[in-house]
């Protein structure tokens, strides 16, 4: 048995920004959009390359090119953890949470692509793999949709992919339209039958007692995840809704850090923690948030960018599901070789692909880039 020494230097890191235009307007309780837009970081060492990203603004990119780069290239690519580590150092002054730590999420995952591929290994086994199928819910249901579109997209999550459980947007208008949530609640139940599990999100537009009525008044339907019914950051409101409900109430999403997560979970604030790899500070701080979840007794659920989680979340002794999220669904089947198939509920990551088993379609992302590529190389440093 002879020992193989390694020596693989990240020697490059480029990142371009894509923006999508949806297929139709979507809107959830408090916000609306028609586009949405993708930072795309790759990292290379010598022929092999990583691929990460996130779903924010274009100064994410800016964030890479002028706080990250640095500290990442000249670095040993199989030492994430350190490039982790020198990339939360050199934001400090800038500040963690936002744009600042999706950019950190984005060369992240890049790097663990890298890794992974380096090594031969899918990511998934790389991490050390716990499951082969990963659970997800169909998630859209915009309360931009008119009825025609909510029942085309159900119908297509329940029977035409055999997905068990679905999620849709209420708390329309910031709460002010709780009549046609519950109408909408009422058709979407119509729609899956009494077996599939039916979720909502409000996407903190109700306040909390708000939030008791309408899921009170919606008690026949049996729902069984309510996200975000108040704002996220109202802890005590949280719990106070959670005290008063039947369904699992849920947050997580816009978490930037640990302590963000610690404080959630202390505070009794939910029944699932959500976490987002490409907000949270990429897989690293995934897999440390899921084991604060842990220690609170807590399952963890990954809150949109499927392809960015499966493999983390196959890795997740504490996962629930993730999110098969309309909108970011579109964008990686259309610009990723290797992308996944929800059929029955579950993701597979491929068992012999190494990395995360995706290859950027460079003839489609091309037809969404929005300026140029940014290069930062060792040599020209
Ligand atoms: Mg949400």
């Amino acid at each position: 048995m002879g020992t193989t020494v390694l020596d693989a230097t990240v020697e490059a890191i480029e990142v371009a920004v894509y923006t999508i235009p949806t297929d139709a307007p979507e809107a959830d309780g408090t916000l609306t959009w028609e586009a949405t837009t993708m930072v795309l970081v790759e990292v290379r060492s010598g022929e092999i390359c990583g691929t990460g990203w996130t779903y924010g603004p274009p100064a994410c990119a800016h964030v890479v090119t002028g706080q990250l780069a640095d500290v990442v290239v000249g670095g040993d690519a199989l030492d994430v953890t350190a490039a982790f580590d020198g990339m939360v150092t050199a934001v400090r002054n800038a500040g963690r949470p936002g744009a600042v730590g999706y950019a950190i999420s984005a060369v992240d995952t890049a790097l663990w692509d890298l890794k992974a591929r380096l090594l031969g290994l899918p990511l998934h086994r790389l991490l050390g793999a716990v499951r082969e199928a990963v659970p997800v819910y169909g998630s859209g249901g915009f309360t931009s949709y008119d009825e025609a579109r909510l029942r085309e997209q159900l119908t297509g999550w329940v029977s035409g992919q055999r997905i068990p459980r679905v999620k849709i947007k209420i708390g329309e208008s910031w709460g002010t339209n709780p009549a046609r949530d519950l109408a909408r609640m009422t058709q979407a139940r119509e729609v899956i039958g009494p077996s599939v599990e039916l979720f909502v999100d409000a996407n903190g537009g109700y306040e909390r007692k708000q939030a008791i009525r309408v899921m009170h008044a919606a008690a026949e339907l049996d729902i069984r995840w309510f996200e975000e019914p108040v704002s996220s950051d109202d802890l005590h409101g949280l719990r106070e809704v959670r005290r008063a409900v039947a369904p699992d109430v849920t947050a997580g999403e816009y978490g930037d850090s640990l302590a963000y997560f610690q404080r959630m979970c202390a505070a009794g604030a939910v029944d699932c923690l959500q976490a987002d790899v490409s907000r949270c500070g990429g897989i690293t701080e995934w897999l440390r948030v899921a084991a604060v979840a842990a220690a609170h007794q807590l399952e963890i659920s990954g809150h949109c960018a499927p392809h960015l989680h499966v493999h983390a979340a196959a890795a997740t002794p504490n996962l629930r599901h993730l999110e098969w999220f309309h909108d970011h669904v579109r964008i990686e089947q259309m610009f990723f070789d290797g992308a996944l198939d929800p059929t029955g509920g579950a993701l597979r990551p491929a068992p012999t692909a190494p990395g995360h088993g995706l290859r950027l379609r460079r003839e489609v992302a091309s037809r969404y880039q929005v300026g140029s590529t940014a290069c930062h190389e060792q040599n020209s440093r």
